[in-house]
């Protein structure tokens, strides 16, 4: 079933459960957890809960009694990729308004790996025009081995860190060769969500029992921007609350952007960025993204940026999720609770996100900056002349 649902053609789900204990049990490693947002609204499935039940909380609670040494959010680096992201858009914006006719529009979100492999295999003369910056996973996956290594005072390669994904192309994504420092990759090993349920089953943990945990500092804390990744519509929604801030310096008069949400597999809406009309557009699925791609391609769309994300619904239905047979009441409540967890948050915009602010002071220096495009940037590969990997 999951060669069905997985877009990038990862043929074989791949178990990494016993090398993430064996890292877990080997006392010269630190081992980081980081968890995607669309996890903790599907995770409870398995464990016979109602679709849609938020289990952030038990979430966090098993990983620590599985034993990981640091329990993060992939949460806190979507925050980062919206500052980069939303940076690089109203770069690329005030560059058109300006008159530059070379500038690249619309702008692409990136953090797909199920995108990216498609554009890269099917639209290879187009890839210049997705935004550079990489995904929440590569993100946190490089802060943790830099920022907070020198913080543990460790070396990289005593550094594991593991993520937990809605997402089977994430494994892929993770060994590609340009997020390895001296071959030793930004996130040694990604597993599935439901190879964590199997690890908290195979570990005898009584899930609906535990107690209710919170996710370490500082790279455990994110704002509602950062959860709403997790659902088709919500990356662009999160780099809309930034980038408006940011562009007109006023607060946005609402939060909540009913016009991008929804399950249609193309959506459009113009923002009113003060005068300023910004035109959205969201694919879920890659049929869908390729329409919009061909629309680019013969120079017939009006889009300033588009969000696509290769899974229906976004990461809430991936390939390494609870199997929901097509169900898309299944995805509506999945989603419904990513939209309750964004509203229970105190701090709803990314560029509020407190620890995000001191990463930049401490370390990166600025959005889009040389250390950020050092650390938190990539490139694409024409897939059609060279195969990377
Ligand atoms: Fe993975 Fe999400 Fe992309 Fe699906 S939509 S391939 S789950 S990142």
């Amino acid at each position: 079933q999951c060669v069905a649902v997985c877009p990038t053609g990862a043929l074989t789900e791949r178990d990494s459960s016993a090398k993430v204990m064996d890292a877990i049990v080997d006392p010269k490693k630190t081992v980081i957890v980081q968890t995607a947002p669309a996890v903790r609204a599907a995770l409870g499935e398995e464990f016979g809960m109602e679709a849609g039940t938020l289990v952030t909380g038990k979430m966090v609670s098993a990983l620590r009694k599985l034993g990981f040494d640091h329990v993060f959010d992939t949460d806190f680096a979507a925050d980062l990729t919206i500052m980069e992201e939303g940076t690089e858009l109203l770069g690329r914006l005030g560059k058109h308004l300006a008159g530059d006719k070379d500038v690249k529009l619309p702008i692409l979100t990136s953090c797909c790996p199920g995108w990216v492999n498609f554009f890269e295999h099917q639209f290879p003369d187009m890839i210049d025009i997705p935004s550079t910056a990489k995904s929440p996973q590569q993100m946190f996956g490089a802060i943790a081995k830099t920022y907070f290594a020198d913080q543990l005072k460790q070396k990289r390669e005593d550094v594991v860190v593991v993520s937990v994904m809605p997402c089977l192309a994430k494994k892929y994504e993770c060994a590609r060769d340009e997020f390895k420092v001296d071959g030793d990759p930004d996130v040694n090993l990604s597993i599935s969500t439901r190879e964590l349920a199997q690890m908290i089953r195979n570990a005898n943990l009584n899930f609906e029992a535990l107690e209710e945990d919170d996710f370490d500092q500082p790279l455990g804390e994110s704002t509602g921007a950062a959860v709403i990744f997790g659902t088709t519509g919500g990356v662009i929604e999160a780099a809309v609350r930034t980038a408006y801030e940011v562009h007109t310096k006023k607060p946005l008069p609402k939060l909540d952007f009913e016009e991008l949400r929804g399950f249609e597999g193309i959506r459009s809406a113009t923002i009113d960025f003060d005068g300023l009309p910004i035109n959205i557009g969201i694919a879920h699925g890659l049929g869908n993204a390729r329409k919009l791609l061909e629309d680019i391609r013969a120079g017939k769309s009006q889009f300033h940026a588009i969000e696509i994300m290769a899974c229906p619904g976004g990461c809430i239905g991936g390939g390494g999720q609870p199997y929901h047979h097509g169900d898309v009441e299944v995805l509506k409540k999945r989603q419904h609770a990513i939209y309750e967890e964004d509203k229970g948050k105190v701090l709803r915009k990314s560029h509020e996100n407190p620890f995000v602010q001191k990463l930049y002071s401490e370390f990166l220096g600025e959005p889009c900056g040389h250390k950020s495009h050092e650390l938190l940037h990539t490139h694409y590969y024409d897939k059609k002349k060279k195969i990377e990997i």
